[in-house]
């Protein structure tokens, strides 16, 4: 009996030390690779990350991919063989990343996706905002100016899960009012990476084919609204078509208080990236994040974390200068 819990006591030390052995717990290294740090969006992520990590004694190696699944592996082997302890990914393509990841737990690092959820992988941990819940916002958003006729879904990048995730919350309010008669859907296509200017020509081609008898369109970020909207123009039916979006990148601030944009959703990226940073920490230092739900990946039940997206029309668009997301002066542009 005493050998036997000898061998006990002896490998539950060995596995602490081990444990300890390849991550510094109380000064974590936090490789951050982000699909596409030109965009708007994601710039703010990366501030607000480092900053908070920085705060939790964490050191961050931040790598941009530029929308390349190519350069992401290699940025992501990168980044585990610098030894970092954990691995926050926000990615470009959602099913390609399952060896990388192999690479990283086998070398101890915790793996956590951001934002968008990494398919197929052995990701330890998943924070978003409740992309669902945003997606119905923006079916809704536009239900409410246009209750009745046609609509096009302007999705998301074919390679980015939330791209579904929305669809989906969109079709949760639409498809009662599709079965009632009250809204037709003339067409719908997925945007590559999200580029505006592939969504300005969708758009383009779609008021074409219905001799421009579109009467809403849903759009899944500002970005493709921003293209929907430049097509919507050219035919002078800008602030006519109600479109929706999310982000409240600048540019859909102002459209939306112009009035060419119907909503936008606003997502706190202090928040995200605070909590993410947090997550990390506590993965390294195994304590216990507070976690609100659970994703199939394909591959395991993924413990998420889900926060609160909000949606925004030119009623309540002060939200964001009163919670410090733009300043009055940066939304006049002066
Ligand atoms: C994010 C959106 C963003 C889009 C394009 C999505 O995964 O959730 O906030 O607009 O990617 O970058």
């Amino acid at each position: 009996m005493k050998k036997i819990l000898s061998v006990a006591v002896v490998s539950a030390m060995m596995i602490l030390t081990c444990g300890q052995a390849s991550a510094d717990a109380k000064n974590p290294k936090i490789g951050f690779s982000i699909d596409d740090l030109r965009l708007e969006r994601w710039a703010r992520d990366r501030d607000y990350f480092v900053a908070a990590a920085d705060k939790l004694g964490a050191k961050v190696f931040v790598q941009s991919a530029d929308a390349s699944e190519q350069k992401q592996i290699a940025q992501i082997e990168n980044l585990i063989s610098r030894g970092v302890d954990a691995l926050v990914i926000v990615p470009y393509n959602a099913t390609v990343l399952n060896n990388a990841i192999k690479e990283a737990k086998k070398a101890n690092i915790k793996v956590i996706s951001y934002d968008r959820l990494v398919l197929n992988a052995d990701v330890d941990a998943y924070i978003s905002f409740d992309n669902k819940a945003v997606g119905e916002m923006q079916a809704a958003g536009v239900v409410k100016v246009r209750p009745k006729g046609n609509y096009y879904l302007l999705g998301g990048a074919p390679t980015d899960n939330n791209a579904k995730v929305l669809r989906e919350g969109q079709m949760a309010v639409l498809q009662p009012l599709v079965d009632k008669g009250d809204i037709k859907i003339v067409g719908k296509q997925w945007v590559k990476d999200w580029s505006p200017s592939e969504a300005l020509s969708i758009v383009e081609n779609a008021l074409t084919a219905n001799n421009n008898k579109i009467d809403g369109i849903v759009a899944s970020n500002d970005a493709t609204a921003g293209g929907a909207i430049q097509a919507l123009a050219s035919q002078k039916l800008d602030g006519k078509v109600p479109v929706s979006g999310q982000d409240s990148d600048i540019a859909a601030v102002r459209r939306v208080i112009a009035g060419s944009q119907a909503m936008t959703v606003y997502k706190p990226l202090k928040l995200l990236a605070g909590e993410a940073a947090k997550l990390a920490v506590q993965l390294v230092r195994n304590e216990k994040p507070g976690f609100n739900g659970e994703y199939d990946n394909g591959f395991k039940k993924v413990k998420t974390i889900l926060l609160k997206p909000t949606a925004l029309t030119k009623e309540n668009i002060n939200l964001l200068v009163t919670d410090g997301f733009y300043t009055q002066a940066q939304i006049a542009g002066k």
